[in-house]
């Protein structure tokens, strides 16, 4: 039997067969073996552009030499800690986040997804302020346990662990009233994303984020903004916030922390906020969380955001991607709806879902890979690493207007 039956196979007997069925469907039937910047290779020497970009977790590219040398010299001293004695790396990389971060952000926590940052940053919340209750927005997205899940704003995914964590209600994206109505005693914070990310690459009002500041800052609300996806240079700055002049109580961080390398997420609060875990250090911890190798990871990613202007180039590249783009959305107006982003973080909506999934096929065929938003199947989401050449994007570029050609061919 060959790598790939025998892969398909054990995904059958011990992972999920409906996946394997998923990625058949998909046109996906080889391995992955090896990948470099933006390209992936399988076991039968095809190689693909890798526009997926791990979902964000990829600005810097595939095996980014610098941190994977970091990673490998940590290894080879102490992967894990003590958990008893100081931790250099970590000391370092908070130190870093800080300064990053904007305004008075200032603390940090250390885990190990975006998912327990969410968590860690609700928690957060209901601690500082004494109260339960948690706006969050329709079809957002903030991960999938039981806290983040209350807070992610699509039913498909929470309704069957019902009941979730009480207290959460869910808004419009983009509407300062209904938040304004929504706020009551009992509110400790809203949670947002300054982009929906799975919920379809949604780009609220541009006043937005300042205008809910300003509402948070009237009530007494936190304001919790959760750029796991849209951090780290992807949208064209380093954080979202940073270009609606915003700073939040409370910001969530993972997907890019670790380089690309490293599973790392974070949540930074400001110094008043953090009183309750300054007050009590112990509880929220994870035994995990700012290992050596992780600290490492984020540390190296930090410094080269900052030391190459990733965001810069994000912003560069992903203006021209998106005019491209534009002009294939009106050439194929049978297929695009309208495309839509900022930065690298781009979205392609289709007429509907069925023809998502043929265009995913075409494109896989030619050598891309490219995958629908969790929340909005019928939208394509364009999420390349930072580090994207020009003329990689020309390729893209190229092998979308093959594969919407063929789609339209399908169709007739
Ligand atoms: N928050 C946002 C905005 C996300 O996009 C995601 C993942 O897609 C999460 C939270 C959850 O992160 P993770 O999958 O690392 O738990």
């Amino acid at each position: 039997m060959d790598l790939t039956t025998e892969t398909i196979e054990m995904y059958h007997d011990s992972l999920n067969p409906a996946l394997a069925k998923l990625f058949k469907f998909m046109g996906l039937d080889s391995v992955e073996v090896e990948a470099e910047g933006m390209i992936i290779k399988d076991n039968q020497g095809r190689e693909y552009l890798d526009c997926v970009g791990g979902y964000g977790s990829l600005n810097f590219g595939h095996r980014p030499p610098e941190i994977v040398a970091a990673v490998k010299e940590q290894l080879g001293r102490m992967p894990l800690a003590s958990k008893l004695l100081f931790n250099r790396h970590l000391a370092e990389f908070t130190t870093e986040l800080k300064e990053l971060t904007p305004g008075e952000l200032q603390y940090s926590f250390i885990c190990n997804s975006g998912t327990e940052a969410v968590e860690g940053a609700l928690k957060l919340a209901r601690l500082y302020t004494g109260k339960k209750e948690i706006i969050s927005t329709i079809n957002s997205f903030h991960g999938k346990s039981m806290g983040a899940l209350s807070a992610t704003g699509r039913e498909q995914y929470s309704k069957p662990f019902a009941p979730l964590v009480a207290g959460f209600k869910h808004i419009p994206f983009g509407d300062v009233d209904a938040l304004t109505v929504a706020i009551s005693e009992e509110t400790a914070a809203v949670i947002l994303e300054p982009i929906q990310g799975e919920g379809g690459i949604v780009i609220p009002p541009a006043d937005y984020l300042a205008e809910v500041r300003g509402i948070c800052n009237q009530q007494g609300v936190l304001m919790i903004v959760d750029e796991i996806q849209t951090g780290l240079g992807r949208v064209g700055s380093n954080f979202a916030v940073e270009a609606a002049g915003v700073v939040p109580d409370i910001m969530t961080l993972a997907k890019s922390l670790g380089g690309g390398v490293m599973p790392v997420g974070a949540l930074i609060a400001k110094p008043e906020v953090w009183e309750p875990f300054i007050e009590s250090p112990l509880l929220h911890t994870s035994t995990f969380g700012g290992n050596p190798l992780a600290a490492v990871a984020g540390k190296k990613a930090l410094e080269i955001l900052e030391r190459d202007n990733l965001a810069l180039q994000a912003k560069r590249i992903g203006t021209k991607l998106l005019a491209e783009l534009e002009k294939l959305s009106l050439k194929y107006s049978d297929l695009i709806t309208e495309v839509r982003g900022k930065g690298l973080l781009i979205g392609i909506e289709l007429v509907d879902e069925g023809v998502g999934g043929m265009l995913i096929s075409e494109l896989i065929d030619r050598g891309l890979l490219a995958v629908y938003t969790l929340n909005q199947p019928q939208v394509i989401r364009i999420e390349p690493p930072l580090i994207m050449s020009e003329e990689e994007m020309d390729r893209v570029i190229g092998i979308l207007e093959t594969a919407l050609e063929a789609v339209l061919e399908l169709k007739s």
